[in-house]
């Protein structure tokens, strides 16, 4: 048996199996950040985020800046996830010998760049020379109080699903790029995405959200989580999909299915999220007060599956539904 027959989250299922619960970890493996209790009433959410030249970047595509910049958001994208608020992370790097210190410094100072915008310091981490390409990792650590932590496992039958921005821009971007384009709003949104930190935050600290996740790998496998982690289904209406000006010009140049990058593209580090229908318009206004765009994009049911409904009311097939680093 190889990696590849068990899929990504099957490993990753069958390491959190083999790890005993504990009362001082109230979420372990499993969710976008674990949460651990180090002293009574207070929670430190941590998370850990790896970027591996050529799987999840391409030096030829992007600039140190950005991808400084990114290595920290993603990681940012995650503590949102839970609410939490970010104070601290790690930077672990494994780097070619040959690579320049020019670009060394261009990734820290695009890294710092987004630490300062989210008041998060830099406390430690390791370096090493790699054979191999440029491996970078993050653990990012933030902070909240138990009762006001988002998992993915709160989402009940009839709560609204929201998602915050535009999805699919990433995953145009990435198409794009590799087109020989290098600028527009879906390059520099999978170049350079920005973590909904204050949006995830604002939604925690206010109570509104039941479930929470960020879009990493794809709404459709994003929103999956929720859904098994929650023990219920969704429906979604692909009409209420929100998609940007340059989506809608450009997506076909590249699928003739139209929602194939909103539904399955990854790395949008959009907030996806439940809440019940009561608490429609505070959501609205909470994310209004955060600068955020917000919509509305189905509802949780009962039972297991998702739905996918297209805008005549049939059915819908997706042909991919999401990112899974082994299958
Ligand atoms: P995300 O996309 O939000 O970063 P992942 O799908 O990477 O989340 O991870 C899902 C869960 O599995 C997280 O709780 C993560 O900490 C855990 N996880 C991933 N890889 C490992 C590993 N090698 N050992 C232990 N836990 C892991
Ligand atoms: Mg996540």
């Amino acid at each position: 048996m190889r990696l590849r027959d068990l899929g990504e989250f099957g490993f990753i299922n069958r390491i959190a199996a083999a790890i005993a619960e504990q009362p001082t970890v109230p979420i372990g493996i499993g969710d976008d950040a674990a949460a651990v209790e180090p002293a009574p009433g207070h929670l430190a959410l941590v998370t850990s985020d790896m970027l591996v030249e050529g799987v999840h970047f391409d030096l030829t595509l992007t600039d140190p800046l950005r991808l400084g910049r990114k290595s920290l958001a993603v990681n940012l994208s995650d503590l949102a996830a839970m609410g939490a608020k970010p104070r601290y992370y790690l930077l672990s790097l494994a780097v070619p010998q040959q690579l320049e210190l020019a670009f060394l410094d261009r990734f820290m100072h695009g890294m710092m760049e987004r630490a300062d915008q989210f008041g998060v310091t830099l406390i430690g981490g390791d370096t090493c020379s790699s054979k191999g390409g440029l491996a970078i990792s993050v653990t990012a650590i933030g902070e909240q109080l138990p009762g006001r932590v988002v998992g993915r496992s709160g989402a009940q039958p009839g709560d609204l699903v929201f998602v915050t921005g535009t999805l699919g821009d990433s995953a145009l971007g990435l198409e794009l790029l590799r087109q020989g384009e290098r600028e527009g709003l879906a390059v520099s949104r999978h170049l350079d995405p920005e973590p909904r930190v204050a949006a995830g935050i604002a939604l925690a600290e206010a109570g509104l959200a039941t479930s929470m996740i960020d879009v990493s790998d794809g709404l459709l496998a994003d929103l999956g989580h929720i859904l098994e982690k929650s023990a219920v289904g969704a429906r979604l209406d692909l009409a209420s999909l929100p998609l940007s000006d340059q989506y809608r010009k450009d997506v076909s140049s590249f699928t003739e299915d139209f929602f194939a990058l909103a539904l399955g593209g990854g790395e949008d580090y959009e907030l996806v999220f439940t809440a019940p229908p009561l608490l429609r318009e505070r959501v609205f206004s909470c994310l209004d007060s955060c600068g955020v765009a917000v919509a509305v994009i189905g509802e949780i049911t009962a039972g297991d599956g998702l739905a996918i409904i297209a805008a005549d009311g049939s059915a819908y097939q997706p042909r991919r539904t999401g990112y899974n680093h082994f299958t």
